[in-house]
């Protein structure tokens, strides 16, 4: 029996209808650097998107699925790309401004980008990909920069101004009836190994994935709140959150380029955001910042941190402040929000704690198996350790393979009976909630044990002196792998390594401590800014690091 309701398909077509209409008032707020920055509402932001829609279609003559690329910061050009592009029928592809030159060329022509709307303050990085570039048919450039830089840039693509093209345009757009499942954005994982990967998100998968990030267990944000988007929308739809914002009224507060801990402070003391979402580096090097020239964070009331394990040292330093870290979990592969912590109701304080410090908790939609080394599905009693994998609407099947091929499906990352393989080790409570101990190629296995090095960087993070600590795997004569640890101490420490070695052994078991041990200015940090472990076993391999034996 099929059912009576009404067959609607959820793209994203809808969620630019809803907002500008439904939260007309609510504003993208965008910092310049100049002393007031852009504001602009929903409606404002919605009809420019509809005139960029117009003349994607009319002037750059954009049909089909067509990929149209952005590499831009965060701001409201950007979201009004995130709207336009997909609403229109075409692929929005957001290009990662961090990774190298040669990844970017790679990405932007296997998904053979016929359009590049790029910021000109970051032509300096596009110009010299140009010539690499034969699928770009037109470059549009917004915000200030040197359009000098394009003038002999070795490309035959046509050169347009943001502000003039969608000028003059018409507000109304027929926009097609789209099929749910047709591709709606793109956006390439790093790929710390072999080339990158291309997940292509759906307008279904964007519009639950966005109803789950509205949700009170998830950020649980509305039309009284403002988010400070640090997290780029160049990296996984910035978390979903300008899609989250349209759905609900959320105001947005964008950082364009400054990003540094200065600006942010100013921004949050300033413009009073009530939430914020960042990878943990953001939040360390904050820190940092306003314990020396002081800062109000007060409003923060809710700030999602996610991407790599967060410290706990950390959330107490927050909580000091007055403002609250909600741990989160997801990958690209998961839209990304897979997890956040949010305590249950009717704990002790240090119960709540501990449900604070786990990667958080599934939500419907996202359904999670460990999977033991053997390939058993293990049980949920946050002791039996093994691969995540998850399932769901919003969670990858397949990578892109390429225009016209057939999608990708690699056996180390997609089960043969549907499950995404996400390469996280870790277990699950009988609640539901995930605690991650490492990446399955992070994981040191010592004499037929494992070690996890997100522990160990945790106890060790949480010494007052300790900025920084990273901890990989490197080769052991007796024990085939042992932890080392790269510690970044800070200004004025007085402490030794024997004297953190001592400290390590308070919380961690005897076995598991480093030998080691290695002092470093910086913890080298993927594109992205995650701790890079890979660099750092290759910088152990090639002798660079002064290792200490303690
Ligand atoms: P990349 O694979 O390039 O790092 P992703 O953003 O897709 O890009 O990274 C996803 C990975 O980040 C996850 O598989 C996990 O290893 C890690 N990660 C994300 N959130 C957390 C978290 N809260 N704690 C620990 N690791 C996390």
């Amino acid at each position: 029996m099929l059912s009576t309701m009404q067959d609607i398909p959820l793209t994203v077509t809808r969620i630019l209808e809803h907002g500008m209409r439904v939260h007309a008032k609510s504003q993208i707020t965008t910092w310049t650097g100049a002393p007031e920055p852009d504001r602009r509402s929903f409606r404002e932001a919605g009809e420019r998107a509809i005139r960029l829609a117009n003349a994607l279609r009319d002037e750059l003559g954009v049909e089909g699925d067509q990929r149209v690329a952005t590499l831009m910061w965060n701001n409201a050009e950007h979201v009004e790309a995130y709207l336009a592009i997909p609403s229109m029928g075409a692929v929005l592809h957001t290009l990662n401004l961090r990774l190298p030159p040669e990844q970017l060329v790679w990405i932007a022509n296997h998904a053979a980008d016929r359009v590049v709307i790029v910021n000109g303050s970051l032509l300096p990085l596009l110009v010299p990909l140009l010539p690499h570039l034969p699928t770009v048919e037109h470059i549009v450039v917004s915000g200030p920069g040197d359009r000098s830089l394009l003038a002999g840039a070795g490309t035959e693509a046509r050169i347009h101004e943001y502000e003039e093209l969608i000028a003059d345009r018409p507000t109304t757009f027929d926009w097609p009836e789209l099929d749910e499942r047709a591709a709606a954005a793109m956006c390439y994982t790093s790929g710390t190994t072999g080339d990158p990967k291309g997940v292509v998100f759906s307008h279904r998968s964007i519009y639950l994935h966005s109803m789950q990030v509205c949700m009170t267990e998830s950020m649980g944000l509305t039309g009284k709140d403002t988010t400070l988007v640090v997290v780029p929308q160049f990296h996984v739809n910035a978390w979903g959150i300008p899609h989250a914002a349209f759905m609900t009224g959320l105001n947005m507060l964008m950082p364009e380029r400054f990003l540094q801990p200065a600006p942010l402070a100013e921004m949050i003391e300033r413009e009073k955001p009530t939430h914020a979402a960042a990878i943990p580096t953001i939040w360390q090097g904050l820190l940092a910042e306003v314990l020396t020239n002081p800062r109000d964070l007060t409003s923060l009331k809710q700030v999602t941190i996610g991407g790599s394990a967060c410290p706990p040292a950390l959330m107490e330093a927050y909580d000091k402040l007055g403002a609250r870290l909600c741990h989160a979990w997801g990958m690209t592969e998961t839209s990304p929000l897979g997890t956040m912590a949010h305590p249950p109701a009717g704990l002790s304080p240090e119960e709540e704690w501990s449900y604070r410090l786990t990667q958080g908790r599934f939500p419907a939609g996202v359904e999670p198996r460990i999977v033991g080394p053997g390939g058993d599905v293990l049980p949920w009693d946050n002791e039996s350790v093994g691969e995540l994998q998850v399932r769901g609407p919003w969670i990858a099947a397949a990578y892109f393979g390429g225009v016209g091929q057939e999608p990708l499906r690699p056996d180390d990352k997609f089960s043969d009976d549907g499950w995404l393989k996400t390469g996280d080790v870790g277990v699950i409570s009988h609640d539901g909630f995930l605690t991650l101990t490492d990446r399955v190629k992070d994981v040191i296995k010592s004499g037929g044990e494992w070690i996890s090095s997100i522990a160990l960087e945790n106890a060790l993070m949480a010494h007052p002196e300790v900025a920084e600590a990273a901890v990989v795997a490197v080769p052991d004569p007796k024990w085939d792998e042992r932890p080392l640890a790269t510690v970044v101490l800070r200004e004025g420490a007085t402490t030794d390594l024997a004297g953190l070695k001592a400290f390590l052994g308070e919380t961690i078991a005897k076995w598991q401590l480093p030998e080691r041990w290695s002092l470093v200015r910086e913890v080298p940090k993927t594109n992205i800014g995650k701790f890079d472990k890979r660099a750092i076993r290759r910088q152990y391999g090639d002798g660079e690091l002064d290792v200490v034996e303690v």
